[in-house]
């Protein structure tokens, strides 16, 4: 039996890439599944994919931009399965561009989803797992918080300020709460799509197609971090490509 058998493990940003391919090891592995992101036909599919595998899971529209979607995210698990063991925060945007775009409403869509995003997760979540006194927070961070690169800044900033809420969430955590921070390099999914400005877009289109590793490889990383014993608690991961500087 797996150590997340019957885990309730809620999960943002779970209609693609990084996110439903949590969703599907997970599931997989025994735990049940409560799935958030704006696109809910993706989320049907992969909830009725995990049903016909044999595993739980449920999904609601969730914008991590409206504090009051993390919060209906956080009662489903509860109303449907009693309780909430794990959230991953991991919804995310990128639409990267040199600064002097300007392209300043994807500036705000950076922080409104990858900063405010994820602390309106930990606003619904703690007080309930304050409340059970166990729970599991796993957030998907970028290796972006390490490196600066050109046409990542705001994107980069908002992945150092991930960093920053994790690290101080862990220390105020105590002996009852587990934090879990995961900092994927190039990982094949829809991101590299998500630049407006298309010379950008060619360049990591052209980078993913080279190096980029697959989703699977950071739902591994997160089931390891899940599957530990109460008591053990890890704090960062950090997943690239072999071929990634
Ligand atoms: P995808 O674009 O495939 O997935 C992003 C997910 O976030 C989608 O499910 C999308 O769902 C969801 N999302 C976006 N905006 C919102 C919103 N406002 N509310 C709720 N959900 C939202 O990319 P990845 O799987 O790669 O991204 C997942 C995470 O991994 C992100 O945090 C990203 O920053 C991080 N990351 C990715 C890397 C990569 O190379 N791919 C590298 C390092 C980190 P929907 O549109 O349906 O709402």
């Amino acid at each position: 039996m797996s150590a997340l058998n019957d885990k309730v493990v809620a999960i943002t940003g779970a209609s693609s890439g990084i996110g439903e391919a949590t969703a599907l090891l997970l599931a997989e592995r025994g735990a049940r599944l409560v799935l958030g992101a704006r696109r809910e036909d993706r989320l049907a599919k992969l909830v009725a994919r995990i049903e016909e595998a044999g595993g739980t899971a449920v999904h609601t529209q969730v914008d991590v931009t409206r504090r009051e979607d993390l919060h209906s995210l956080v009662a489903l698990a509860r109303e449907r399965f009693g309780r909430l063991d794990v959230l991953v925060g991991n919804a995310g945007v990128g639409p990267i561009s040199p600064l002097d775009d300007l392209r300043v409403d994807e500036w705000d869509a950076m922080i409104d989803v990858n900063v405010k995003g994820v602390l309106h997760g930990i606003a619904a979540a703690l007080p309930v797992f304050r409340e059970q006194q166990s729970g599991h927070f796993v957030t998907t961070a970028s290796t972006a918080a390490f490196r600066v690169l050109p046409s990542m800044a705001v994107y980069a900033a908002s992945k150092v300020a991930v960093q920053a809420l994790c690290e101080g969430l862990r220390q105020e955590a105590g002996p009852s709460l587990r934090v879990t921070t995961v900092y994927p390099g190039f990982v094949r999914t829809e991101f590299a799509e998500a630049s407006s400005n298309g010379e950008v877009r060619r360049q990591i289109a052209g980078l993913r197609d080279e190096i980029a590793i697959p989703p699977d490889s950071i739902a591994r990383a997160i089931a390891f971090a899940l599957e530990q014993p109460d008591d053990v608690d890890v704090n960062e991961i950090v997943v690239r490509p072999t071929a990634q500087a």
